[in-house]
């Protein structure tokens, strides 16, 4: 088996900021599932911190009056309630440093053949406008920074978080460089969905199984019609059947499988798989970093040999 240390890139930024008691929003996740990766054997090595990109990178994805309200906090309140945080410099500087994060996975996924952001995923930012907990759009920020430097490539955008990357499918429209897809809950956010290049919209109370076997058929049309050398991979927990904002019922063990079939696919494929943690909003936050280090597990089950999955595969 192939050895690799796989990178893992993370801010104190993604954690570290100040909400009102009872947001919706996990803001301990980030900060608790890096404790979980050191606790289960990440070495010193895989980690690596990003650094802010700086408005005129995210000005190739988002419109610069669009950045300009952003920085100077004049958007309209009825567009910031959309958004959901509070407005607040050390909110710009977390998102700014998260689309770092994940231009960053992207290129030591390019070097190393993985790595794993333990942040990302702000698929709902559109072009002009924020919505969703999601201020600038990471991924396609990211992608087009990659692309600034290697016009030829071929990436796919694989959004498996249970709300429909509607951001991302509309940023990149027109672009043929970038296959974006969306595997969602069909009555969940956004209501009124975007068009990706291909959307698998699931039903309420969708199985394991179901899942598994709509993933399965994804990654072989990717296999077979996209054929990317870079693939971006949004692996949000909010699948998850005890996730207050999902309505799936995916089980622990059928997001240790959706991970697992994601990065073997890339691993057998032989192209290089950059993964964000994405979404997931349960208020135990023991279970919902549980979720999120499946991912870790599918990604030590199949680069290391080291002991993190010996005994059980996945924990329930
Ligand atoms: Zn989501």
């Amino acid at each position: 088996m192939k050895k690799v240390d796989v990178p893992f890139i993370y801010s104190p930024l993604y954690s570290a900021l100040d909400l009102p008691p009872r947001h919706r929003y996990p803001i301990e996740k980030y900060r608790l599932l890096k404790d979980w990766a050191i606790k289960h054997g990440a070495k010193s090595n895989q980690w690596f911190t990003p650094q802010p990109l700086n408005w005129e990178q995210v000005s190739a994805t988002h419109c610069t009056h669009y950045l300009t309200q952003l920085r100077e906090n004049s958007i309209d309140k009825a567009a910031w309630r959309r958004i959901g945080f509070p407005w607040s410099k050390p909110l710009l500087k977390r998102t700014l440093t998260s689309a770092g994060g994940t231009l960053l996975t992207m290129k030591q996924a390019l070097i190393n053949g993985i790595a794993i952001h333990f942040s990302g995923g702000y698929h709902h930012a559109h072009k002009d406008w924020g919505s969703g907990f999601c201020l600038l759009n990471d991924l396609a920020i990211a992608c087009n920074e990659i692309l600034r430097n290697a016009p030829n490539l071929k990436i796919a955008v694989l959004d498996t978080d249970v709300h429909q990357g509607d951001g991302t499918a509309t940023l990149f429209a027109n672009d043929h460089r970038v296959f974006t897809c969306s595997i969602h809950g069909e009555r969940n956010f956004p209501f009124s969905k975007a068009r990706s290049d291909l959307d698998i919209a699931l039903r309420k109370d969708t199985s394991d199984k179901e899942y598994l076997a709509e993933l399965q058929r994804v990654l072989e049309f990717i296999r077979d019609h996209v054929k990317p050398d870079l693939i971006l991979y949004d692996a949000g927990v909010d699948i998850y059947q005890r996730d207050e904002l999902g309505h799936l019922n995916i089980s622990l063990a059928g997001i240790f499988q959706r991970d697992l079939a994601v990065l073997n696919f890339a691993k057998q494929q032989n192209i290089p798989i950059a993964a964000v943690i994405g979404g997931g909003y349960q208020r135990n936050l023991e279970r919902l970093v549980r979720a999120h280090a499946q991912l870790l597990r599918a990604s030590y089950y199949l680069y290391t040999e080291s002991k993190p999955l010996e005994g059980k595969i996945y924990e329930v």
